[in-house]
């Protein structure tokens, strides 16, 4: 498109078009003609078909129709809408100058334009593109080659909120990281993209990674960037960074100028997060556990849904927050369960405050849109709301007891500065209109000038119905109207054949002026008239500068006091989620976690949290609660390993799920479904459920199984919890017996963590006379003439039978069948008793020995090992250190 022979021969208006299309190739370009964004070329027929609206042409380039669509500038947000969420990048180009200042340069001369904003899916701040309780959040990573090891970090802003955030992660974590935090957009180095080794990642990731120039990322002028958005000198303020961290940061901000141009949002200084101080939840764990989407990518059905009581936005995206990212540290997630505790013990106050949070707007988002230059009046009466609403919440919070977290809170409420609310207040009229030019949002009162510029505007309008009665009276002519039209401003109305008395006569045609005719009507204005209506223009003119002139200065009050409230709106989140929670335990009877840094796992009378809810909104029926103790057996060491079989259908991944769920909750600090429960706090937490049901896919689900199995034998230490469910089952008998217990026995002797083990092979449960922290479980059936009662129920041993026949009559499979299917089981179990897997066991000594070298034992150094210590490379010549390696090798 861009190519001389396209520039020459183009309409100036196309040169134009093909010039700034040409600076922003990856975006659809919506390009600003009169009340309408036009897309032109390959956006167009892109664009048309997307949105399912009328492709069409305009004029011809090269010879060819160029294809054309367009979207009113009114309604252009429900479009790009549509665009980012299929993952389109919009560039948003406007008229930047009067189109008189261009018929002035010459009648070929076109309207200069520019694009002023790039619209991409982690960089909106508009309500409507928004989800209110979700975080969209846009991150930048940043991948730094050292001498070892590459440092990769993270960086992730919330522009509609102003929350930054930083950490270092590993080639290892980096998935997890990435999922955990949910990012919008992911913008990377470009050679980082299309590094072979980053292929999985970026394959999982899809549209969200976005490839930018290398230069973005460059880490030596990483620094002085970050510093000149921030306005300071150096960082040294906002603590210590690692290179990579300020890389990733620098780009992430670099990225937001680049999209938002001249604007700055707020950006709250950079946080910084360490790897350490969160649960690490693998990226399979995250989609298997169906923490804030269900495998299908529902909400519904989800823990997140589950939990959330929540009554603002800005509370809700603080719980998903949490609940993405649980704590480690007991004293931190401590901190949160006392304001659930003491919300708890004053349910009357902790109602009110739900009550009062009801009120709260969105005020991070919009006082981001106000920083922006985006904002209308509503996001001031937002803000003007919220401060208010602020302030009777501090009142109540005033008269509770508070948790520490909850005195926190209090201060920051009460920090807000009571002038803004006074200034707003007395400014802002109570109906606001969306945008500021359509002006009165100014309260009555609020200028003795605009006071006066309205009544003049109100007189004036008396005056007109004045000078039509007048006018009337004067020609006769009863049906005579003064009416008003955008073309023509006011002007009088009658029939043609009323004309008469208007344009007779010279003085006639003198007073009336003719303006227009029409199929059966005249217009024409006054002297008089035409003087009144510049009046009133002037006078509107005048006030809407007015009102727009307090706009800018409320906005700039606003945008003064941004630190105070954000902290203030961050404060609401932590009590509405706090209230929640304490809503949430009340109404499902959960109980108080004790966390700590022991390797406790003890849940007494534990439920799955969303199994039990919608049991009960189903079918009315209770959920099972049953317990779970994976504690060290002496009170110290490491802790314990279930080995769990039971039937199909007899609730084993149920129990397995809600272990693992119970523990990220207690860890994001929310009380748990059980009657009691002592928590450990969990380093890493892994789970391997369910997928292999889906024996259709074959060999490529026993692949993914044994990848998922793989990364946890190799990641999980002795404060891991580990949920296993049905290891080896996509592959033959024997193989996926070996494998499940040769996997059990590296958890219980490599790994050494907390961990729960379904299986239906049998045969592994005299895997407990061995290994001591191993104990075997069962879900409990009942037979009752010939039918297999489940029930739920959890209890010590092992399941004698897997029910499996039953279960397949109970499918329906035909009698015949059934009948066979028991006489084969006959006969191997016979075959079985002879040559039980017991005797396993005494053959298969090998496997702990085999560990407990590697992990435990550790030999010396070898001979080589000592050899090469003792060589220095940098006082070798290139024939030195080739002897050397002679040497080494014949050594071996
Ligand atoms: P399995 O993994 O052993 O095949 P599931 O865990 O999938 O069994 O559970 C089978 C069904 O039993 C599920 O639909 C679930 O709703 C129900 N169920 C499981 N555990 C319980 C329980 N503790 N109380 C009530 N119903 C349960």
């Amino acid at each position: 498109l861009a190519t001389e022979e396209s520039r020459a021969t183009a309409t100036p208006m196309m040169e134009q078009y093909i010039e700034i299309k040409a600076n922003n190739p990856d975006s659809l370009l919506f390009y600003r003609m009169g009340d309408f964004y036009e897309l032109f070329f390959q956006d167009a027929v892109e664009a048309a078909r997307a949105l399912g609206i009328t492709l069409t042409k305009r004029g011809q380039h090269l010879g060819q129709e160029i294809p054309m669509c367009g979207v009113p500038v009114h309604a252009a947000d429900d479009y790009l809408q549509k665009l980012i969420a299929l993952g389109y990048r919009v560039a948003v180009c406007e008229q930047v100058e009067d189109p008189a200042e261009a018929r002035k340069r010459g009648s070929k001369s076109v309207v200069k334009r520019d694009v002023v904003r790039l619209v991409t899916p982690g960089t909106i701040t508009e309500d409507k593109l928004l989800s209110p309780s979700e975080s969209n959040y846009l991150m930048a990573l940043a991948r730094i080659r050292g001498s070892s090891e590459p440092a990769i970090a993270l960086a992730w802003i919330d522009i509609s909120t102003g929350v930054f955030r930083l950490a270092e992660t590993t080639e290892t974590r980096l998935l997890a990281d990435i999922l955990r935090i949910e990012p919008r957009e992911l913008i990377l180095a470009d050679t980082v993209f299309h590094d072979p080794q980053m292929r999985p990642v970026i394959d999982i990731l899809g549209r969200i990674a976005v490839p930018q120039p290398s230069v973005l990322f460059d880490s030596a002028t990483a620094e002085n960037r970050v510093a000149r958005y921030y306005g300071v000198k150096t960082l040294d303020g906002f603590g210590s960074f690692s290179r990579a961290e300020l890389a990733a940061a620098s780009a992430a901000i670099s990225y937001v100028e680049k999209t938002q141009f001249s604007e700055r949002p707020p950006l709250g200084t950079p946080e910084r997060e360490s790897a350490a101080s969160t649960l690490f939840i693998d990226p399979a764990t995250r989609a298997n556990l169906e923490l804030v989407k269900t495998q299908s990518g529902d909400r519904n059905g989800t823990l997140l849904k589950a939990l959330d009581r929540t009554v603002t936005g800005g509370g809700a995206r603080l719980l998903a927050e949490r609940l993405m990212s649980p704590l480690t540290d007991p004293e931190r997630i401590n901190a949160r369960l006392d304001s659930i505790t003491a919300l708890s013990a004053q349910p009357a106050f902790c109602s009110d405050l739900r009550s009062a949070l009801k009120h709260v707007p969105d005020m991070p988002r919009a006082l981001s849109r106000l920083s922006l230059g985006r904002g209308g009046p509503r996001d001031l009466g937002a803000i003007l709301s919220g401060c208010q609403a602020a302030a009777e919440i501090a009142g109540l919070l005033g008269r509770g007891d508070l948790s520490e977290e909850l005195a926190v809170a209090l201060k920051a409420l009460n920090a807000l500065p009571g002038e803004l609310v006074q200034t707003l207040a007395t400014l802002l009229g109570d109906e606001l209109p969306l945008l500021k030019r359509d002006g009165g949002f100014l309260r009555d009162g609020a200028s003795p000038e605009l006071d006066e510029m309205r009544a003049l505007r109100d007189q004036s309008r008396r005056v007109i119905a004045g000078l039509q009665l007048n006018y009337a009276e004067e020609t006769g002519i009863k049906s005579l109207k003064i009416k008003y039209n955008n073309v023509l401003g006011y002007f009088i109305e009658v029939t043609q054949g009323n004309a008469g008395p208007m344009t007779d006569g010279p003085e006639a045609r003198a007073r009336f002026i003719h303006r227009q005719t029409m199929a059966n009507a005249m217009r024409f204005t006054t002297t008089e008239l035409s003087d009144l209506e510049t009046k009133i223009a002037n006078a509107a003119d005048r006030a809407l500068s007015i009102e727009l002139e307090a706009f800018e200065r409320m906005t700039a009050a606003v945008v003064a006091e941004a630190e105070a409230i954000k902290a203030a709106a961050l404060a609401l989140a932590v009590v509405d989620v706090s209230a929640g929670l304490a809503t949430l335990a009340e109404e499902q009877a959960y109980c108080r976690p004790h966390v700590d840094q022991s390797k406790m796992f003890s849940i007494d009378g534990g439920r799955h949290p969303v199994v039990e809810q919608a049991l009960r909104r189903q079918s009315g029926m209770a959920f099972v609660a049953n317990t779970c103790d994976l504690s060290p057996h002496d009170g110290e060491g490491d802790g314990a390993i279930w080995l769990l079989t039971g039937p199909n259908m007899g609730g084993k991944s149920t129990f397995l799920r809600q272990n693992a769920l119970i523990a990220i909750m207690a860890q994001m600090g929310s009380f748990v479904p059980a009657a009691s429960a002592h928590i450990g706090v969990v380093d890493r937490l892994f789970s391997r459920v369910g997928a292999s049901d889906d024996l259709a896919r074959g060999r490529s689900t026993f692949m993914v199984e044994m990848v998922e199995t793989a990364a946890i034998l190799n990641q999980a230490t002795d404060r891991s919890l580990v949920i296993l469910d049905e290891i080896g089952r996509g592959t033959a008998t024997f193989d996926g017996l070996s494998i499940a217990w040769a996997a059990v026995e590296h958890l219980h002797e490599a790994n050494r963590c907390r961990g729960l083990f379904a299986t239906h092979f049998h045969e592994l449960t005299v895997l407990s006379e061995k290994l001591r922290r191993l104990s075997n479980a069962t879900m409990r059936v009942k037979e009752w003439h010939g039918e297999v009662i489940f029930l739920h129920e959890v209890g010590p041993g092992a399941a004698d039978r897997s029910y499996g026949i039953q279960v397949a009559r109970l499918a329906g499979l035909p009698a015949s069948v059934v009948a066979r299917a028991k006489d084969v089981l006959a006969k191997l179990e016979d075959a079985d008793r002879k040559n039980p897997a017991s005797q396993l066991i005494d053959d298969l000594p090998l496997f702990q020995v085999a560990i407990r070298r590697e992990e435990h034992a550790k030999p010396g150094p070898s001979k080589v090992e000592e050899a090469l210590k003792s060589l220095n490379p940098d006082d070798m010549t290139p024939r030195q250190a080739m002897d050397a390696l002679y040497a080494l090798k014949k050594q071996l």
